[in-house]
This record gives C-alpha cells, sequence and structure tokens, in this order.
C-alpha cells in the first residue's frame, strides 16, 4: 500500500492538467478533472497497484486480470474515449461515439501531463504522440475523435507546446456555440 506516494501522483498530475487545460482554453473544466480518484473505489486499488512509472491500472489488470479501478473512472470521466461508446441498436454491438471538442481536448491535456509526469527527465514534444500510435492499432475510438486528437499531437511533436495549445484554443472556442443551447434567462 502506498496511499501517500499515490496521493503525489494525482495531486501532481492534475495540478499539471490543469495548467494545460488554461492554455487549452477549458480551465474550469480543467479544475474538475479526474476527481473521482479520490473516492474509495478507484483511491484504493490506485494505492495498492502504486508502480510511480506507470498507472495502477495495469497493476490491478496483472494482479486480478480487470481493472474495477479503471472500470469505475472511465465511466465517470468525459475526458476518456472510452467513456463515449454505445450500443449500436442495428448492428447489435458496442460502437464509439464522437467526443465533444472540449472534452478532445481535456484529453489532449491529460496525455500530455501523464506522459510529462510518468516520464520525468525522459519527457519530450514527441511522447504524448509516439504512447498514442503505439495503442492506435487496438483502440476503439471514434474516428473523428482520433484524428482530431491526432493532429494536436503531431502538432506538438513538430511546432512545441505553444502552436498546439494555440490550436486546441481555437478548434474549442470555435465548435462550441451556445446559441442552440437552450436560454437559461428565457426559462426563468
Ligand atoms: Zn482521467
Amino acid at each position: 500500500m502506498h496511499p501517500f506516494k499515490h496521493l503525489q501522483v494525482i495531486l501532481k498530475h492534475r495540478h499539471q492538467v490543469i495548467r494545460h487545460c488554461f492554455r487549452a482554453g477549458i480551465g474550469w473544466q480543467g479544475l474538475r478533472h479526474d476527481l473521482s480518484k479520490f473516492s474509495p473505489e478507484e483511491f484504493i486499488p490506485g494505492a495498492r497497484y502504486f508502480q510511480g512509472s506507470r498507472s495502477p491500472n495495469e497493476g490491478e489488470r496483472e494482479a486480478v486480470g480487470y481493472s474495477r479501478a479503471w472500470m469505475h473512472h472511465k465511466g465517470r470521466n468525459k475526458h476518456h474515449f472510452e467513456y463515449w461508446t454505445d450500443y449500436d441498436p442495428v448492428k447489435k454491438q458496442m460502437r464509439a461515439v464522437p467526443m465533444p471538442v472540449r472534452y478532445v481536448a481535456e484529453m489532449f491535456c491529460d496525455r500530455v501531463a501523464a506522459s510529462k509526469v510518468y516520464l520525468k527527465e525522459n519527457y519530450n514534444d514527441g511522447s504524448a504522440l509516439a504512447y498514442f500510435q503505439r495503442g492506435k492499432a487496438n483502440r476503439s475510438i471514434h474516428p473523428e475523435t482520433s484524428a482530431l486528437l491526432e493532429s494536436w499531437l503531431v502538432l506538438l511533436s513538430e511546432q512545441g507546446e505553444k502552436a498546439a495549445f494555440a490550436a486546441v484554443r481555437q478548434a474549442v472556442s470555435a465548435r462550441a456555440p451556445r446559441a442552440h443551447l437552450p436560454s437559461r434567462r428565457k426559462a426563468f
């Protein structure tokens, strides 16, 4: 059991994600990032299978065969593409659903932050892209979501953080028209 080390990693990771989210134009959303990690369902297995250099979910999978902490996490956190899956009524099987841009943006911030926290001094602007590409073949993610995330990761690896966050910010503000949302003022 490593509750303090696990807590330290969560806090460090959240801090990094929040900083990224402010740069990506989704600061308020970033403040709520990964809060379910403080629930007992996620915190206890996280402390038990703590490893430091990779996610404790991997350790739980090796020990139990699957990760209950991860299932709890992905079902509640919209910045994971695994949340965005649903049953296809025609094909009668699970399929990936496109993610709203602001959650793709948070996923970008999350992946860059996780690469920094786990890789430490070995991190560079290409790290998050390399990690994304390693898992690409087996990932059940909507093609549009995958392409958008990858475009930002490529930009990061080729032009650095400033250019990548500018592109994310631009996409978030361009794709978040408020006009079609029901007006709160009219309702009262
Ligand atoms: Zn998360």
